[in-house]
């Protein structure tokens, strides 16, 4: 099969360039100039269109299986495909988690039966308690592994205790002391992996909930009870750990001014800290919340202007290596609770490439700075590069074909998750991907996947001297 996409403006990693592409057997074989003449099977007509590697989304919780009412791997691959992303890294947190290699090949098999992308898998930490399994999960290809910095778990179903309350003492496994998280490092640091995680402070998290001594009833309660500082002390920590064992770690959602000074401190060391941020960090603030409402509760928290604008200067500065959705789906019902009692994460997956786009085409970022951290970036820091992430001969044909003319207002009743509620409801987006290709062959076109699903596990290939 060949495909040959004409006339587009090309992102490639030495910048933007006016030419043609020849897929062939899922691959590029050939980045031409416009107008050569080639045998094609296909011609997809690229003119006046940017043609940008096939977005990586690396942080995707599909619930799947254990919660596939919320969400599955099917909706969230189909979303994720039909905004331009070929390839999702799928969090390790569905019930059973991925704590084991022997979970990781069940998952990896179920998965593969579902996805309308390619994917990629996560392993979970959980300390001493799967200290063992750390090697092995990274030989099985695993991407990363992510640590719930300082979250419970459930006893038997391993899931993410969000609340201590909820649940009697007996049930929970407490989070592994620092102590614990350092050997963590020092393990991953062995089989040249990469660790990831969530890093607010839990005793920085309730303290600041104590002081403020009622639940929370407003977005400001929201802020207080969880300070910048939670994130910047665990970003800190990390940093000693990482020094002290030569770990690769990344900050995944990275939402604060606060928390990116520390990782511009480790990295000034030569500390290999790396930071991910999310659309949500990117374009809302917390005066957003009047007109997004509670949809808008994540954790960490969207904050105010200055942490928007100081994160965007962190990525194009090259702090924030890698953009990632936090696709986190909860029941349309559970997130129309009161914003106390809802549950944490928004829908992301479908819009995480279309606005981006949008905010590139504000002038936020270079279309250049964009791939690297959708895609170029993304595979370098989670070894699979150079087989995806870039538009050069030989990695896989992956590609988003995005029209910079088109407007697009993003609706629920459009979007393709199963739990249809986006923060981004009602916003007109500049811009919109008008084809999304596969490994060499158009997947979805305005819209519309065109064929069957074609998904495939990707391993990720670690070595011990790729720091970022
Ligand atoms: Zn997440």
């Amino acid at each position: 099969m060949r495909l040959h996409v004409t006339n587009g403006q090309l992102v490639t990693p030495a910048g933007m360039l006016h030419g043609d592409l020849l897929c062939e057997d899922g691959v590029i074989r050939g980045v031409l100039d416009a107008g050569t003449k080639v045998d094609a099977d296909e011609r997809y007509d690229a003119s006046g269109k940017l043609v940008f590697p096939g977005f990586i989304d690396p942080h995707v919780h599909s619930r799947d299986p254990g919660l596939s009412h919320k969400e599955d791997f099917e909706h969230s691959t189909r979303g994720a495909l039909t905004g331009g992303t070929t390839t999702v890294l799928e969090m390790p947190n569905a019930v059973p988690p991925v704590d084991s290699v022997e979970v990781f090949s069940q998952r990896r098999e179920q998965h593969e039966r579902s996805a309308w992308t390619d994917f990629g898998l996560w392993g979970l930490a959980l300390g001493d308690a799967n200290l063992d399994q750390i090697g092995p999960l990274f030989a099985a290809g695993a991407v990363a592994v992510k640590l719930f910095w300082g979250y419970a778990l459930h006893r038997e179903t391993r899931a993410l205790v969000y609340n201590l309350g909820d649940e009697p003492p007996e049930n929970v496994l407490m989070p592994p002391p620092n102590g614990q998280v350092l050997n963590l490092f020092a393990e991953v640091a062995r089989h040249g992996g990469l660790l990831a995680a969530h890093c607010e402070d839990k005793d920085v998290l309730a303290t600041s909930q104590e002081r403020l001594g009622h639940p929370i009833e407003s977005y400001q309660d929201l802020l207080d009870a969880r300070p910048a500082a939670a994130e910047a002390t665990t970003i800190a920590i990390a940093t000693e750990f990482a020094k002290a064992t030569g770990c690769r770690f990344h900050v995944v959602h990275l939402a604060s001014s606060a928390g990116l000074d520390v990782v511009r401190w480790a990295r000034r060391r030569g500390v290999a800290v790396s930071a991910e941020t999310c659309p949500q960090y990117l374009t809302l603030t917390d005066q957003d919340y009047g007109r997004v409402g509670p949809v808008m509760k994540v954790y960490p928290p969207v904050r105010a202007q200055a942490d928007q604008d100081a994160l965007w200067s962190g990525l194009n500065e090259g702090l924030i290596v890698s953009a990632g959705s936090d696709h986190a789906p909860h029941t349309v019902e559970e997130k129309a609770r009161g914003f106390e009692t809802q549950p944490a994460g928004a829908v992301g997956c479908e819009t995480f490439g279309p606005v981006l786009v949008d905010a590139l085409l504000r002038g936020k970022t270079t279309a250049t700075r964009l791939a690297e951290v959708t895609a170029t970036e993304t595979a370098k820091l989670y070894g699979l590069y150079p087989r995806k992430g870039v538009i050069r001969p030989g990695s896989d044909a992956d590609l988003v074909v995005i029209d910079p003319e088109a407007r697009r207002t993003v609706r629920n009743e459009e979007l393709i998750a199963k739990q249809p509620v986006s923060p981004w409801h009602g916003f007109e987006l500049r811009g919109a991907p008008v084809a999304t290709i596969l490994r060499g062959e158009v997947a979805v076109r305005d819209r519309e996947p065109v064929g069957t699903r074609r998904g495939r596990f990707v391993a990720a290939a670690h070595t011990a001297d790729r720091n970022p």
